[in-house]
């Protein structure tokens, strides 16, 4: 028998899909469950969306369309980098993938050679790892507990960037919700300065979703000369509530671009005709929904921090962003739940989804195991109630 590459035994089924499935198994069977695992906003774009869509049908040319991304994408999203700050670039700076999980694998592929080495920070996105697996490059991963607020500092970045060729960086961050103030960035920036063979990478994708007016702040405005080797990598999904409209950008120095375009037309030629009209639509059109949203998630936020505190042992940093709350659970080790021992967070989150109906995400998914995760986009209605049955989970331990 042919076997599998060898990378396919490195690849692992995502644990948030497998905690989703469960929740839903039990859905199925009648349980009433309070779903915090996907990160999926529960929101649609504005009608101006759909209308773009159905106008783009009526004169759909059928055709493959162009490698980077066409002209009125291009020009949409340099609109909307523009309103996220960041000024300056052009169509040639630019390109579309197929949302930015894909967009971040062309990026691996065009900057990682086998061996080298990415650098990011624990927690991270679970994609992260997987990423630099499939393309064989080695992880030099920077520890950052909930007792620095889970936010990289510069000492701990300038001593991990030594033969570094790429640094990954996520603020606002998946899974932690925090989100770096302009005095951080640019102390951090300060040290990527120091480091010029490192590439900079920016998965900045719920730059629109910060809370108390703090803002989103970047390494590119911190310090100019940064731009010459960092990369912004943006998406509608979360913004615009369109994750399954796939569409994702970068912005970047030309040569990387153009890298990324000559990966697009070996694997994805391009984004279809008609989602680029959702995505003009979205990036070009009214901002009210993402505006609105993001209040709204501030609300939930505060909901979800104030119920995390009152519970005795719980360490929760307080995020500033995107739709996560990632509560340090550790007091509960060791701890029973009515006949069962809870030894880790994967134990937690069973417990309390099959006890209490709450579905978590275990914060070792993503590198942290003294951790879950909450993403707060259920209904708004359902948030008290889960809220409720996750504090009393806490108060019944023994
Ligand atoms: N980066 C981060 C930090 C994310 O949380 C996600 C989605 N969960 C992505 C990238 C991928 O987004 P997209 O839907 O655009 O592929």
């Amino acid at each position: 028998m042919p076997t599998l590459a060898a990378r396919m035994s490195r690849a692992k089924p995502s644990a948030i899909m497998a905690v989703a499935e469960k929740a839903k198994q039990l859905k199925a069977e009648g349980r009433d469950i309070v779903s915090f695992s996907i990160g999926v906003p529960n929101f649609l774009p504005g009608e101006h969306v759909y209308a773009a869509v159905r106008d783009a049908l009526a004169k759909d040319s059928g055709q493959y369309g162009s490698n980077r991304g066409a002209d009125a994408l291009l020009d949409a999203f340099l609109h909307h980098l523009e309103g996220t700050g960041l000024g300056g670039y052009t169509r040639k700076n630019v390109a579309a993938g197929i949302g930015a999980k894909h967009v971040l694998y062309n990026l691996a592929e065009a900057l990682l050679d086998p061996g080298d080495t990415i650098a990011f920070a624990v927690p991270y996105w679970t994609t992260y790892v997987d990423i630099a697996e499939i393309v064989d490059a080695k992880m030099r991963l920077m520890p950052c507990p909930a007792s620095q607020n889970y936010k990289l500092t510069p000492a701990q970045l300038d001593a991990a960037l030594p033969g570094v060729k790429v640094f990954l960086f996520n603020n606002p961050n998946n899974p932690t919700g925090m989100v770096y103030t302009k005095d951080e960035i640019a102390a951090l920036a300060d040290v990527l300065v120091k480091h010029p063979d490192v590439w900079i990478v920016c998965d900045d994708i719920y730059n629109r979703m910060v809370f108390d007016g703090i803002g989103y702040h970047n390494f590119v405005n911190a310090r100019p000369e940064l731009r010459e080797r960092t990369i912004h990598v943006d998406s509608i999904s979360k913004t615009y509530g369109m994750p399954g409209w796939r569409v994702g950008f970068i912005a970047a120095p030309e040569k990387v671009a153009q890298a990324f375009v000559t990966l697009n037309s070996n694997h994805i030629t391009n984004v279809p005709e008609i989602v680029t009209a959702a995505a003009v639509a979205a990036l070009a059109g009214p901002q009210d929904v993402p505006t609105q949203k993001c209040a709204e998630f501030q609300a939930k936020r505060d909901q979800v921090l104030a119920a995390m505190n009152a519970i005795p042992g719980v360490v929760c940093p307080r995020p500033q962003g995107a739709f996560y709350v990632f509560p340090d659970i550790s007091c509960a080790f060791g701890k029973r739940h009515g006949e069962r021992t809870i030894a880790n967070d994967v134990d937690l989150c069973d417990a309390l989804l099959e006890v209490k109906g709450v579905a978590c995400v275990p914060g070792s998914a993503f590198g942290e195991p003294n951790a879950l995760r909450i993403s707060y986009t259920c209904p708004t209605a359902q948030l008290p109630e889960g809220l409720k049955r996750f504090r009393e989970f806490f108060a019944e331990l023994k």
